[in-house]
Parts: C-alpha cells; structure tokens; sequence
C-alpha cells in the first residue's frame, strides 16, 4: 500500500499541508532519513554498513490532538500509511518507515499540560520525554517513578504504545500500572478519551487496549500519570549468590516481602563481572535492592512506626531462601549512578563510530515467566543466544511475586555484517523457541515490533493473533497503522 500521489489532480501531501499551519509537513532528505529507523540493532546496522533503507514520503508535526486527527483523517482519504513517531528508542523496529509512509513525529507535543496536586497525577502532551516530564515534577516534589534506561530519549506515548517498564517498576509499577488516562487519535480521525479515573469496569478496559499497541490502532496525543511523593535519596542492600538458582531463590522471597524496595536486581555471574567488576567484584552472582528515601520513602514511615526497619525484613527475606553473603552497599549507589551509561555504550557500538569494528551488534531479549519457569528460561534462552554470540549476559530487572523478567544482552561478532546479520537472525529464532518451550513471553517491555512479530503465533496461538487481527480491523479497516509491526 502507497499514499495516492494525486487527489482529482491535486498532490496529496500538498492537500495536507494546506490543512495544517505553515510548516508541519517537511520532506527534506534530512529530516526523511533521520526518521527512517528507531534504534533497533538491526536496523542501525544496516544503517552503518550502507543499505539503501526506506524512507517516508514525509514526516508530519503536529503540535495539538486535533492535528493529529487532521493528519489521520487525511491518512484514511488518501490511503497514506503512518507511523507513529515518539523518540525512537524503539528496540525492535517498531517506528520504523514503510515505503511510501507518513511518519507522525510528536516531538512537538511536548507540553506537561497539568499537575493534580490534591490526586498525584500528571496531565502531559504523549511528545514528552521522560527527563523533561522528571524535570516539570521535581518542581511539585513528585515522580511518576517510571525510569526507563532511555529515559531521556523517550516519550510518555512511546511508553505507551511499546508497554514500556522503568528501572523502579517493583515499587512504582510499569506504564499500565500508572496509566490513569489517555487521549487518542483513531485512523478516521475520530478522537477517543479515557477519561483519568483509578479504575474502572466500564467494559474492557480502553486504556490497556492502546498499551502495548505500537502505533497499530491509533495515535496517543495525551495522557495523565499517577504520581508519588519524590524521593529524597536512595539506600542500598547489595548480596552476592553462588549460583544463578539460588539468586532466583532469594529475589523471589525478596519481592514477596513488603520492604519497601522499588529497584530490584539479580545479575547473573557473568552480568556481575561486567557492571561490576570495577568495584573490585569478587565473583557470583549479584543482588542490589533499592530503597527510596525521604519524603514518601522508608525513612517516612519509621518515624510515624509503621515499619521499624523495611532492610532488615528484605535481608532477613533473603537469607531465609539460602546462601547469600551481604556485599557493600557501594553496588547498590555504583549502579544508580552508572544505571544509563549502557546507552550511549549501545550507540558508540551500533552508530557511525562502530566501537567494535565491523561485523558486530549488540542487542537485548527481555523475555518472561513465572518463577517455575525462570531456570529453564534462563538456561534454553542463554543456550540458544550463546550459540550465536561471543558473549552473554542476564540480570533479572523487573520482579512480581508470581514470576520475573529475564534481559539478556548479547554481542553477536560475525566475520563481515552480512555474517553477523545472519547470526543475528538465527539467535533471536532459536531464542524465541526455547522461550516458547519454557512457556515464557518473548518480550517483557520492549514491544514486538517487526524483529518479533513472527513469534506471536506460537505465544498467543493462532486464535489470539485472530483476536488481534479482529481488533486491527475493527479500528483500522484500511490497515494505514503502522503496517508490518506487531501483527504477523
Ligand atoms: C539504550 C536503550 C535503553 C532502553 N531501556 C528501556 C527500559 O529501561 N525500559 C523500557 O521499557 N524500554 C527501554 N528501551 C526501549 C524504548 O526506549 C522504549 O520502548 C520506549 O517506550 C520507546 O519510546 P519512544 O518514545 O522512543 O518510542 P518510539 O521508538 O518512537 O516508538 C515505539 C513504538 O511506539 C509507537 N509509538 C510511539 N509513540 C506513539 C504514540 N504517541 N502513539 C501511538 N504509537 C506510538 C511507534 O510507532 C513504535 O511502534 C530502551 C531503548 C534503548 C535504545
């Protein structure tokens, strides 16, 4: 599918322009091309070795929902395909240009818009990057607590749309979990408000439809986020674990203790030396848990007495589940100070600068299950990335009483890029089936994207695609959102 070039004689993109003010519609070869991919490995590869990629036939800037809905209304007219636009961050290809596409980049919808004082909650423009929405709250002494590795390079929609999960999810939740309300564009331009409200059982809920949804149903223009009362500081337990069993063992009565840890983290031992090993690490595994302090933190609540001391009962929670040796909080402050670092790393190594030379991608799999299934996730996935790649690494990162994530990292050196490419492609299938045969999710917050697509039929069976697919048509009869991403 293709935009119609022409309208009864008139170019279509000039009909677009002409609804929209002075400037919202660039198709410079610049501007096209730095919006032809997001950040997917191999995509950046591609990239770098000189592959022709294709780029849109324009990228639009609307700066309110009603543009947005001008510009899909158009979509539909003229048959355009679109592809929603946050920040690209995106690790699976999931903002990546189609041919003849429209790309919708919301960088101008930038605005937080409200703060509820008396609800915690934030009314913001989906434009809005992580950082810049930080910055607004920490001016009202609040957080959303969402705080993703990428955090200053992607946007409140993004979060949305890829079922995005921050760095503090065991005590602030993932995006579903603060997401109060939101506004979105259909693709006949019909505008779809879910009002903010805690909860709500008025029929399935419309909010948790677009989470997750990677731009396939609809534009999210606006949304409102719970807030908490902003941390002062952060205090740190850090243990060290023979095995990666009993590292499972002790982050699982770990999460099950109501301590008070909004960061919680096992490294398997190889992860361990790598963010590590500058700290002198002797070897095992590792476990850091996170406090936060101050206003609203721990420290609150022993002063009124509610919980004496929330350390204590995590430590004593861990050591209940076998052998684990306590380790200086310095890993715990190490971490949160270093906790970004591995983005600009992921771009020396996958951009122009090519930090490893030639034939080599880096990428992440952050797959998921439930605590039964956690060893042999970790074994059949390593197992399979490992045949592929010079090294693997894993830390569990997001954790739940009944189960965990597992996010593996992988560094793929082929003899040339079309060698690593290959490699590449071969590792993620084999991953996803021994994901597959544990019973696990081949993706825990990163979204399908087009790299993982294909692997949606053995996880949902060929009657959840079928609901997919239903849902798509129902809301996108012509098929302009987003094209090839998500959907096999
Ligand atoms: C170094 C690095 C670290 C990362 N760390 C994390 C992490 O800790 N946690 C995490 O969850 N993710 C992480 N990511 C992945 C990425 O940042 C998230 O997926 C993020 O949610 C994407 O946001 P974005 O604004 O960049 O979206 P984009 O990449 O622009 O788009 C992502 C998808 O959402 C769609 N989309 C974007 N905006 C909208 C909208 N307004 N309406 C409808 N659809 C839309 C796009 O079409 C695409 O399918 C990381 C990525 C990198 C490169």
């Amino acid at each position: 599918m293709g935009p119609a070039a022409t309208i009864r004689g008139v170019d279509a993109l000039d009909i677009l322009r002409n609804r929209l003010p002075p400037g919202a519609v660039a198709t410079d070869a610049d501007t096209l091309g730095g919006r032809a991919i997001d950040s997917w490995a191999l995509a950046l590869l591609r990239r770098v070795r000189g592959d022709q990629l294709p780029v849109p036939a324009a990228v639009v800037f609307p700066a309110s929902t009603g543009e947005v809905a001008t510009v899909l209304t158009w979509a539909s007219q003229t048959r355009t395909p679109v592809v929603p636009r946050g920040a690209g961050s995106g690790v699976c290809g999931g903002a990546q240009a189609a041919p003849g596409a429209v790309v919708v980049d919301l960088s101008r919808m930038d605005r937080v818009t409200g703060v509820d004082l008396v609800s915690q909650a934030v009314h913001v423009q989906a434009g809005t990057r992580g950082d810049r929405l930080e910055e607004v709250l920490a001016g009202h002494g609040l957080t959303v607590g969402h705080y993703p590795q990428s955090i200053a390079m992607s946007t409140v929609g993004g979060w949305i749309a890829a079922s995005s999960a921050g760095q503090a999810s065991a005590g602030y939740g993932a995006i579903e979990d603060v997401l109060l309300g939101l506004t979105a564009v259909l693709p006949d331009g019909g505008v779809l408000r879910c009002r903010p409200v805690p909860r709500s059982a008025a029929g399935p809920d419309l909010r948790r439809l677009l989470v997750g949804s990677e731009g396939t149903l609809a534009v999210v223009t606006e949304a409102t986020l719970a807030c908490r009362p902003r941390p002062a500081g952060w205090q740190w337990l850090a243990f060290s674990f023979p095995d990666f069993a009993a590292l499972a063992d002790g982050l699982r009565e770990a999460v099950r203790e109501p301590a008070g840890a909004a960061v919680i983290r096992g490294y398997d031992e190889a992860d361990a030396a790598l963010s590590f090993g500058s700290l002198g690490h002797a070897g095992g595994c590792v476990a850091i848990l996170g406090f936060p302090s101050g206003p609203g933190g721990p420290d609150a609540a022993d002063a009124l007495g509610v919980l004496p001391d929330r350390q204590r009962l995590a430590a004593r929670a861990i050591a209940r589940a076998g052998p684990a040796r306590p380790l200086d909080p310095a890993y715990g402050e190490h971490w949160w100070r270093h906790r970004n670092d591995a983005a600009a790393a992921y771009f020396q190594i996958m951009g122009p600068a090519r930090a490893f030379g030639p034939g080599v991608i880096v990428d992440t799999a952050e797959v998921a299950g439930l605590w039964s299934a956690v060893p042999d996730l970790y074994a059949g996935v390593r197992a399979a990335l490992a045949a592929h790649s010079r090294a693997v690494v894993c830390h569990l990162s997001h954790l739940y009483p009944s189960g965990s994530s597992l996010y593996f990292t992988f560094m793929i050196s082929g003899a040339d890029d079309g060698d690593a490419e290959e490699r590449y492609l071969m590792a993620w299938e084999q991953a996803a089936r021994a994901c597959e045969a544990a019973g696990g999710t081949i993706t825990h917050h990163h979204g399908a994207g087009r790299l993982k697509s294909g692997f949606l039929a053995a996880e949902l069976g060929g009657t959840g695609v079928g609901v997919l697919r239903g849902l798509k048509a129902a809301v996108d009869p012509a098929g302009i959102m987003n094209p090839h991403v998500l959907l096999p």
